[in-house]
This record gives structure tokens, C-alpha cells and sequence, in this order.
């Protein structure tokens, strides 16, 4: 159990905008349209317009109208932790079942990236750091697909999820960040008295 439980929060209101890329037509600089999948919100084949990196903003003062409107009326998207408790529904566990609850309670999810599971273990998994679950990380060593690495830090515990592409996901539990460490460490002394 996290204990920890924020009042009125829930998957449902916990629900995000979807977003667009931001898209201009060459020449039209002036106005700037959500882009779809082939065409943008309001119409135009996205190979006639740049598609930008930034996100569509429908309170820009150049957003077209149309796009503005259509975007504001779009399906909203699950939050993160939604999404994560998405993924443990299709594997069992005592971890996962406890990381589903927490997650349903809304606690953080600070990170999750994805990549060649050799790289994410090397620069993002510490081994010597898992305390719980560490047998199913271990044998992930071999894996080279894609793979997601996720943690929920929650009052208690700091949860390690990693999600191998095509596999179930793997729940472990980290020790917690040494915050204070160095501080502790000067203070030592003077406890001791
Ligand atoms: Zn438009």
C-alpha cells in the first residue's frame, strides 16, 4: 500500500489535451494549423504545409480557426500513469498489483524514456540500487529489443518498471534517492555526542 491517496484525483481527471504539431503553410507565415495524420485538423494535406517541432497552441493569436476549433473538440488522452497502469494490466505480480494501486492512488511517474534495451540498461538501471525483483531484471540482460524504462516514486517506494517490446513489463522496487547523503554525512559527527 502507498498510503498516499491525492483528494479527487482519478484516470478520468487525470485526462490530458491531445496535442498537434504546429504546421505552416510555405508563404502563409502568418497562420499556423494543427497537423493530422495525413492532413492537417482543418483540411490540408500535410505534404503542402512544414511541420514544425513545436506543439499547436489553439490560444495562439495566428492558430487557424479551424484548426483551433477542431483541436479544443479532439478525444483527450490518458495521463501517464493511466498509460502505465494500461501496460501492467496484461501481466500478474504482487509488485505490479501493488504499483497498479499507487498508480490508481496517482503517484508520480518522473520518468519513462524507451530505446535498444542494451543502451537503457547500461546509462539507466543501477542493479546494485533494485532491493526487490532484481532476478527478473537480471535475466532482461540478454534482451535486444526495445525497451521502456519507467519510474513511480511514491511516498514509499520507488518503483522500477521496465517494458520490453512484445514482453510483459517487469515490475522491481529501487532503493530510495540518497537525498541528504553528503549532509548526513557532515552531520554524523555531532549525533554521535
Ligand atoms: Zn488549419
Amino acid at each position: 500500500m502507498e498510503g498516499w491517496n491525492k483528494v479527487g484525483w482519478s484516470f478520468e481527471s487525470a485526462r490530458v489535451p491531445m496535442t498537434f504539431s504546429a504546421a505552416r503553410r510555405p508563404g502563409e507565415e502568418d497562420v499556423e494549423h494543427a497537423a493530422g495524420h495525413l492532413t492537417t485538423l482543418c483540411g490540408i494535406p500535410t505534404r503542402e504545409v512544414d511541420v514544425y517541432r513545436h506543439l499547436f497552441a489553439s490560444r495562439s493569436a495566428i492558430a487557424c480557426a479551424s484548426c483551433r476549433e477542431q483541436s479544443v473538440k479532439a478525444p483527450t488522452q490518458p495521463c501517464v500513469q493511466e498509460k502505465l497502469y494500461r501496460i501492467l494490466d496484461r501481466s500478474e505480480g504482487p509488485l505490479r498489483d501493488e504499483l497498479r494501486e499507487a498508480l490508481r492512488a496517482g503517484t508520480k511517474v518522473p520518468f519513462w524514456a524507451n530505446g535498444p534495451a542494451g543502451a537503457m540498461l547500461k546509462h539507466y538501471i543501477k542493479f546494485d540500487r533494485i532491493v526487490q525483483g532484481s532476478e527478473d531484471v537480471i535475466d532482461l540482460e540478454g534482451f535486444d529489443g526495445l525497451l521502456g524504462v519507467a519510474r513511480a516514486v511514491g511516498r514509499k517506494r520507488r518503483f522500477l518498471v521496465l517494458i520490453p517490446a512484445e514482453r510483459e513489463a517487469i515490475v522491481a522496487v529501487e532503493e530510495p534517492e540518497r537525498r541528504f547523503g553528503r549532509l548526513r554525512c557532515l552531520t554524523r559527527p555531532l549525533a554521535q555526542k
